[in-house]
């Protein structure tokens, strides 16, 4: 079995199903367009010799394997027993089936005006070691969301770019980002992600019944203000930015659940209820920023302060 993918996007907009990933100065500068949210994902850990197997292709996990997930874990996820991931997301409506920054003619609205990384990964996984994305690709190719699109090719083809071949990411541009996303969910994981998980621990990842809830693959989703406290108490500018984006959120979250309550589906009732769940967790967070902080209170690092404000405003990228 030849291990080569070769890739083609003609821009259909099938599999722009949802919101993506996001980091939060992505968040941030599309705070009008996105309604944030945490998603807490769970990563099963990969055990040497599993097999994984996606129809045809197979891979028995060696010690090279293992090593890469280990490396992935160990800067990019976070451990409590299993693996899990915490990311920054944009949530919307399921029923709506569509991200909210596509066209009605299937195009990206942010393609040139910072489309999010994730959105340049596609159709890659950063979260999969470079040697194994053959199989994230035929996983793809046999999903429905790519059904019909024809963008992935196994083998090389001559109109396509050869994306995987034989364990390599063959094509630059892919390279580059999953180099930039990686680099993007480690940068996220120490400015706010390190302490969601500290947070969380308590009634989530030591709690074995409240980590049920998380199936294997599956997803949690929770307010992102956890992940704006983590930040806002830095400097008085990273809390201006967080307050900023609290009020733009809000006001996006009551459109939202207005277009909502126009369309009257049943199926919409639950999410808009953890709408109102994101709008009364702002104002909470609002309450809590308001009081502002002193100046000997700040007593990070002014350089590690300096850094996170470059990051959250989107400059330093
Ligand atoms: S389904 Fe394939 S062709 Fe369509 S937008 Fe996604 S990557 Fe591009
Ligand atoms: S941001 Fe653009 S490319 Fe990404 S899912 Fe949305 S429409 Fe698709």
């Amino acid at each position: 079995m030849v291990n080569a993918f070769s890739y083609a996007c003609s821009a259909c907009g099938k599999c722009c199903n949802s919101p993506p990933a996001m980091s939060l100065p992505e968040l941030f500068r599309h705070r009008d367009l996105f309604i944030g949210c945490i998603a807490i994902g769970r990563v099963p850990r990969k055990r040497l010799h599993e097999k994984l197997r996606v129809g045809e292709h197979e891979a028995i996990l060696d010690d090279t394997d293992i090593v890469a997930f280990e490396a992935i874990a160990d800067t990019l996820l976070y451990r409590a027993g299993d693996t899990f991931s915490i990311t920054a997301q944009g949530y919307d409506y399921p029923s709506l089936a569509r991200c909210p920054a596509l066209e009605d003619d299937g195009r990206c609205a942010i393609h040139f005006n910072g489309k999010p990384v994730t959105c340049e990964v596609v159709p890659l996984d950063p979260l999969v070691p470079d040697a194994l994305q053959h199989l994230v690709l035929a996983g793809r190719n046999q999903s429905a969301i790519y059904l019909g699109a024809d963008c992935i090719q196994e083998g090389k083809r001559g109109d396509t770019t050869l994306l995987v071949a034989e364990g390599r990411i063959e094509d630059a541009n892919a390279r580059d980002a999953l180099a930039r996303r990686r680099a993007s969910l480690a940068a996220e994981r120490e400015v706010w992600g390190k302490a969601v998980f500290e947070s969380l621990r308590k009634d989530l990842f030591d709690s074995p019944a409240a980590l049920s809830r998380i199936p294997a693959g599956g997803f949690l989703t929770i307010s992102i203000v956890p992940a704006l406290l983590a930040v806002a108490g830095l400097s008085a500018r990273c809390r201006e930015l967080c307050l900023d984006y609290i009020d733009n959120q809000l006001g996006l979250i009551d459109r939202c659940i207005a277009q909502a309550l126009l369309r009257r589906r049943l199926d919409d009732r639950p999410v808009t209820q953890e709408l109102r769940g994101f709008a009364s967790a702002y104002q909470r967070a609002k309450a809590i920023l308001a009081v502002p902080v002193s100046a000997d209170e700040h007593s990070n690092e002014p350089t590690h302060v300096s850094a996170v404000e470059t990051y959250l405003s989107g400059t330093g990228r």
